[in-house]
């Protein structure tokens, strides 16, 4: 087939590096991490201080009880970004007991489960407890390209008070180290989380010592971003993202998708569209989230037909742009839509064009 994608048109302008896109938003911040350090030490400082005055003198700690643990709260959680599991281990070691064979073994429990993740992919749901006798951590895990979606819902089904720490957690390819994407509440609502980062993403449920839990966790993964053509599906992508044009000279920097000429074409996300007329891609439209197009991806629809859409125009999800064709290079090719994302440079669409998540039935 010849070649029908246009990624050196001169509507296309290289996107910065640094452009945080949309499904970035749940992202930490990094933060200088020699800084961090120090403050973190200080503050440990005077966290160790304040548990010294608490254990010597009964009679603040009768009062204080109470002002301490919001202290430490506020502390740990605004200033330190810790974690509550963190805040735990914390606690741990100001007993002393994170260095006992019980301390070792909580602390090393999610290690231990992550030996042998439970494979959760597509659709997940499971029902599982805690006895307060054991000492283990439960792990589900599953890999996820930059696009997808994980969804999850996650209930507590006991009535006790006991903590069950639970995280989202991310492991770039090609790294060891485990990061917290998110911290789980057990609100038996739907949560969702768009892949930034290509790589292994796991649940993790730990309850803390000396306690019972049970809980419901259900999880999906599935596309991001509904199909931009109008009763088309994945079978209907023919050309890859990233195969050889003009003989290698360059790469496919979009997918193909094929449908009868005039088929329409259907707006991913709510944006502002631009529309031109290119020798590679023909009557194209150019979508963004903003109207100067900068900090959200920018998706490209081209060889139409023809537009139903005007520069400048505002649209939503799902409107129609277009209308499906072969102009520009793909003159001599079935009429297919070539769809490109651009965020940083280009990205596979694929991941991203995946059917939507849905929960399994319980
Ligand atoms: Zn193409």
């Amino acid at each position: 087939m010849s070649d029908p994608s246009k990624e050196t048109d001169s509507e296309q302008t290289p996107e910065p590096d640094n452009v945080q896109t949309e499904y970035e938003s749940v992202e930490q911040s990094p933060v200088n991490p020699k800084k961090r350090s120090i403050r973190a030490w200080l503050l440990f400082g005077l966290l160790a201080l304040l548990v010294v005055l608490l254990t010597v003198r009964d009679d603040l700690r009768q009062n204080a009880a109470e002002s301490s643990e919001n202290a430490v709260r506020y502390v740990a959680f605004d200033m330190l970004g810790w974690s509550p599991r963190d805040l735990f281990i914390w606690r741990l070691r100001v007993a002393g007991l994170l260095d006992s064979p019980l301390g070792q073994r909580w602390a090393e429990a999610v290690d231990r489960a992550a030996e042998q993740p439970v494979q959760a992919v597509g659709q997940y749901r499971t029902t599982a407890s805690f006895a307060s006798d054991e000492v283990e951590a439960h792990v589900y895990q599953v890999r996820l390209e930059r696009g997808e979606k994980l969804i999850w819902q996650f209930s507590r089904l006991d009535t006790s008070e006991s903590r069950l720490y639970a995280s989202l957690e991310r492991r770039e390819q090609n790294t060891q180290a485990w990061s917290t994407v998110t911290d789980l509440d057990a609100d038996d609502a739907t949560n969702s989380q768009v892949v930034s980062k290509a790589g292994d993403y796991r649940i993790v449920l730990q309850p803390e010592l000396f306690a019972n839990a049970e809980y419901s966790l259900a999880m999906a993964n599935g596309g991001s971003l509904p199909f931009p053509v109008e009763g088309a599906g994945q079978r209907d992508i023919g050309s890859p993202f990233g195969v050889d044009r003009d003989g290698g000279a360059r790469k496919h920097h979009g997918v193909d998708i094929f449908a009868e000429k005039g088929t329409p074409v259907t707006a991913v996300i709510d944006g502002y569209v631009r529309t031109g007329t290119g020798a590679r891609g023909g009557e194209h439209v150019w979508l963004s989230g903003s109207m100067i197009g900068f900090g959200s991806a920018r998706y490209y629809y081209a060889h139409l037909d023809s537009f139903a859409v005007e520069s400048g125009d505002r649209v939503k999800k799902g409107d129609i742009l277009g209308y499906v064709g072969n102009t520009g290079n793909a003159i001599t090719t079935p009429p297919h839509l070539h769809f490109g994302i651009y965020s940083g440079g280009p990205v596979d669409p694929a991941p991203f064009l995946k059917p939507e998540p849905v929960l399994p039935d319980s």
